[in-house]
């Protein structure tokens, strides 16, 4: 376990050839000199070539180590959010801590921000939630985000997991941040939303982050990987749905209310659960409530506890088409061969006249059966015939929004602001887990 207060590398561009970064104060080379202003960064047969407004080079090298003197930050343009998700848009971005470009093929880089791990978290805090959410459920969110993200860490040091099987017919494939090399963690909600300063923290951010710095959720002698998503759909998921088949003790599913639903066993029980409106503390409506956690881009989702999504049999095909690399033929069915106790899909049977295929995991089914991301794998699927007996529509009832494992976030808040502590709302979602202050 770490005994301190550990630097994380961020990437904030992943394999770009070219970057424009705006240096405000300034910054040391290695050499001893200091440079400010506008900068260019270019991909170079396996060196990164760095270049002033004008043009001129500045170093042509694989690695380059930029340290702020005090008060100096950088911003980075072209900086994607939410890459593939449905409210993709592009943002200027500002940054304290370090900034190092490290070439990654012969004609790529990745920028890296180099930054102490609290600091991190404050960032990632303002950016993933709003700034007037519950004081409480920031709290909970800083213990969850600062513990995956030490555990995540620890992991990566550890073997890496094979995360794709493939034969002819059988596609299972998660994908893990341990997929990265070179830094720990992406900018993206692959890892967790990074935005550096550029969303102002505000002071509920900051209280959230001191009264809790060094504190982790920790089992048996071990940091928790507290996993997090917004909303569960009413009964957490267990981790096997989504990644490899590992089940920690505090990763156990939970009904997420008071009283106590059951697992999800089989298709007539998903059935039943997806298409009711069980009463869960994901299940808000509460546009102000929500607003208060949710920054502006996600309110976009107003359906997440239960939703619905409907495609015409051709417009499903094309999808599957495009998203999978696979021509089914015409679609015949859409099987589930196994679920979790959430009811998230880890194995979907997609059966055209071409081509049969089984596919999972759960974030893998969704980005098969949509443009973007299905909002989870948490659905029943309604085959709607023709009078001439073909399949006209598929029609998808779903719950949820997000993996499911671990802490539901909407869930959280809602708790939060029903007068619940942190350490309530954690051991509601992590079964066994404790607090611990690791570092002061
Ligand atoms: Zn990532
Ligand atoms: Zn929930």
């Amino acid at each position: 376990m770490i005994d301190r207060e550990p630097e994380i590398k961020v990437a904030l561009l992943q394999s770009y050839k070219e970057a424009r970064i705006a240096l405000r104060g300034r910054f040391l080379l290695p050499d001893g000199n200091a440079i400010d202003g506008r900068l260019t960064a270019l991909a170079d047969r396996g060196k990164v070539e760095l270049s002033d407004y004008s043009g001129k080079k500045i170093l042509l090298q694989k690695e380059i180590l930029l340290i702020p003197e005090s008060g100096a930050s950088f911003t980075v343009s072209d900086v994607k959010i939410g890459i593939d998700f449905h409210w993709q848009r592009i943002q200027e971005q500002s940054f304290r801590g370090n900034l190092f470009l490290s070439a990654c093929s012969n004609f790529s880089f990745n920028l890296i921000n180099e930054i102490l791990l609290e600091d991190y978290l404050e960032s990632v805090i303002s950016s993933e939630m709003s700034a007037v959410a519950p004081l409480e459920f920031l709290k909970t969110q800083a213990v969850a985000a600062r513990s995956w993200l030490v555990a995540m860490l620890a992991k990566k040091k550890a073997a890496r997991v094979l995360s794709v099987l493939r034969t002819e017919n059988e596609i299972i494939a998660w994908q893990d941040v341990n997929d990265h090399e070179g830094y720990d963690v992406c900018a993206d909600d692959h890892c967790q939303r990074y935005q550096g300063i550029t969303r102002i923290i505000s002071k509920n951010v900051h209280e959230a982050i001191d009264e809790t710095r060094g504190i982790f959720l920790v089992h048996n002698g071990e940091i928790c990987d507290a996993r997090y998503y917004k909303s569960c759909g009413g009964q957490t998921e267990i981790f096997p749905t989504a990644w490899e088949d590992e089940s920690p003790d505090y990763l156990a599913s939970v009904s997420d209310e008071a009283g106590q639903h059951p697992p999800v066993r089989s298709e007539t029980e998903a059935r039943q659960w997806l298409k009711s409106r069980p009463a869960a503390y994901c299940d808000t409506t509460d546009k102000k409530l929500l607003s208060n956690i949710l920054p502006a881009f996600d309110q976009e989702t107003p359906d997440f506890y239960r939703w619905q999504v409907v495609y015409t049999r051709k417009e499903l095909e094309e999808v599957l088409r495009k998203k999978s690399g696979i021509d089914f033929g015409v679609l015949q069915k859409i099987e589930p061969l196994a679920r979790g106790p959430s009811g998230r899909i880890y194995r979907l049977k997609i059966e055209g006249s071409r081509k049969t295929v089984i596919v999972g995991k759960e974030l893998e089914i969704r980005r098969w059966l949509s443009e973007s991301y299905l909002l989870s794998s948490a659905f029943v699927v309604t085959a709607e015939r023709n009078t001439n007996g073909e399949i006209g529509r598929f029609i998808l009832h779903g719950g949820g929004w997000g993996h499911g494992v671990g802490l539901c976030q909407i869930g959280a808040a809602v708790m939060a602001s029903k007068g619940f502590k942190v350490e309530e709302i954690l051991m509601h979602y992590f079964t066994g887990a404790q607090l611990k202050k690791i570092y002061k």
